[in-house]
């Protein structure tokens, strides 16, 4: 198996990350890899369609704040410097994958919860990044199956 030079951690900053993020570590250690977190905040107006009747920019930009110091914080633990840190807006699946192609990264790493029924005919994040990826993509079994 060939190296993995350059890899993407998406996280979503739940709890479950840490162990993505310790499996993504395990391979950073074997290959010497250089590691990149990726943390994608959905903006309102899409999560609702843009039905909402008030200005949520106040909203959203608490939610950027919040979840720029969260990921500073989770990236800090693995030792992984600003720059290699990505905060985005947009589709999850999308722009975990559009990151790993400007970075021009060999793996992506992503969680997933192995659902079935229902959530498995939508699709999860890990389901929509391994389609189209340009990359490996690993997806780490977490929590429970529904
Ligand atoms: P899900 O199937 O949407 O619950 O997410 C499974 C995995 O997709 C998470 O463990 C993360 O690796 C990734 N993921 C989900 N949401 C995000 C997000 N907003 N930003 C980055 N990665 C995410």
């Amino acid at each position: 198996m060939s190296e993995y030079k350059k890899i993407i951690l998406a996280v979503d900053l739940t709890e479950e990350s840490k162990l993505v993020a310790r499996r993504a570590m395990a391979l950073v250690e074997a290959f010497s890899s250089e590691l990149h977190i990726v943390h994608v905040i959905e903006p309102l107006g899409l999560t609702y369609g843009g039905d909402v009747p008030m200005d949520l920019s106040s909203v959203q930009e608490q939610i950027q704040e919040q979840a720029k110091a969260h990921l500073a914080e989770f990236a800090a633990e693995l030792g992984v410097s600003e720059s290699r840190q990505h905060l985005i807006f947009g589709r999850p699946e999308s722009e975990i994958q559009r990151t790993a192609d400007q970075e021009q990264a060999d793996l992506i790493v992503v969680g997933s919860h192995g659902r079935h029924g229902l959530a498995l005919l939508l699709g999860s994040t890990a389901n929509g990044v391994l389609h189209g990826a340009g990359c490996d993509v690993l997806a780490v079994r977490v929590g429970k199956a529904d």
